[in-house]
């Protein structure tokens, strides 16, 4: 073996709208941190001041002169410059601690992006210093991650409820058959929470307060218990301005999320609909694969199976599904080199 060969890293992103996950061939998963950019304007110029976690910690805390963004928010790239500047970032902090050559990588791209977004994505990471850069559609990398049988002529059905985006797929035979990608996901749900507490209390809340709610005491069917599972929520008085603290409970929440879960089921329904029936056929009898964190919402499984009247799993580990899946293809190339989508 060629010793460059031997010293080759090869590098799986998973890019994603709320966090961006990084592994390497023979070591797993390296980097996980949210795609979040925060920059320093100064009398016009941007700089970047922090990246990923760091940066995270500044959305709705930022003075005016610095702004965090999220590049991918809505599942497309919102502003390619960010997106650049991110991928650049990551790639650099993970190779930064090997002495080894340019990578090879995999990057994980949502299937509603635009050719013009899969080009500019492979673009940065070529110009973060990778030597190749192939794309692999989320959904099948959902769908390896889960361990499905992706080049099998059975149809699967991958739901993966991201912080943008939930992306519904069926692929066979080693390719999507049929994908759709819809706006409400965890940020919409985040939304949500918020607008049910300003609604109901007269009280605002940002968004990542609302987060923090949904991740503690989030559920689609609430338990009716007489100890239900409660949160203090702080936030500004509408009326007087000033702080204030309430208590939510879960039934609260649910009622704050059935809008959002609603709008995934129905999404659902729409795509088995569409699915060719010889493949409905066979998700009826094997079911759906549920991934993403947004999927860890308690109870969302046990409601998509009543409503869907089909087996709704979720995935081992949600947040790492896409990642991992991503991480296979390194394993092989060659061998799922089918797979990629090459963008122009
Ligand atoms: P993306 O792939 O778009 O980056 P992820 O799969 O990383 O998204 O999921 C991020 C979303 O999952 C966020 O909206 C986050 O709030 C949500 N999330 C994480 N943990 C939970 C949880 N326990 N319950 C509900 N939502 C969660
Ligand atoms: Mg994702």
């Amino acid at each position: 073996m060629n010793i460059f060969n031997f010293l080759r890293s090869y590098i799986a992103i998973d890019l994603g709208t709320a966090n961006t996950v990084v592994s390497v061939r023979g070591k797993g998963i390296v980097l996980n941190e949210p795609s979040v950019v925060a920059y320093r304007y100064d009398s016009g110029r941007r700089q970047v001041l922090a990246v990923g976690t760091e940066a995270k910690t500044m959305l709705g805390r930022t003075p005016e002169n610095i702004r965090a963004i999220r590049p991918l928010r809505d599942g497309v790239i919102a502003d390619f410059d960010v997106a650049e500047s991110m991928i650049k970032y990551f790639l650099r902090k993970v190779l930064q601690s090997r002495f080894l050559t340019s990578p090879v990588v995999v990057v994980c791209v949502p299937t509603g992006a635009t050719s013009v977004e899969q080009r500019i994505i492979r673009e940065s990471v070529l110009r973060a210093g990778a030597r190749q850069a192939h794309l692999l559609p989320e959904p099948m990398a959902a769908a390896l991650g889960a361990g499905l049988p992706v080049s099998d002529a059975s149809g699967s059905m991958i739901i993966d409820i991201g912080g943008g985006t939930t992306e519904i797929a069926v692929i066979s035979l080693g390719g999507v058959v049929y994908a759709t990608s819809i706006r409400t996901a965890g940020d919409s749900m985040d939304e949500a929470i918020a607008a049910y507490i300003r609604r109901n209390f007269n009280l605002l809340v940002g968004e990542s307060t609302a987060e923090r709610i949904k991740k503690e005491i989030g559920t689609v069917n609430p338990m009716i218990t007489e100890n239900p599972q409660r949160t203090k929520v702080r936030g500004r008085d509408i009326p007087s301005g000033s702080p204030r603290e309430i208590t939510l409970e879960e039934t609260h929440l649910a009622e704050a999320l059935n809008e959002s879960v609603v709008n995934i089921l129905e999404a659902v329904q729409t795509a088995l609909e569409n699915t060719p029936p010889e493949l409905s056929a066979d998700i009826i009898s094997r079911g759906a694969i549920l991934t993403g964190g947004g999927a860890m919402l308690h109870g969302l499984d046990d409601f998509m199976r009543d409503n869907l009247g089909i087996l709704v799993t979720l995935a081992e580990d949600p947040l790492l599904c896409v990642a991992k899946g991503t991480e296979v293809t390194l394993e092989n190339l060659g061998q799922f080199r089918n797979l990629f989508t090459e963008a122009g």
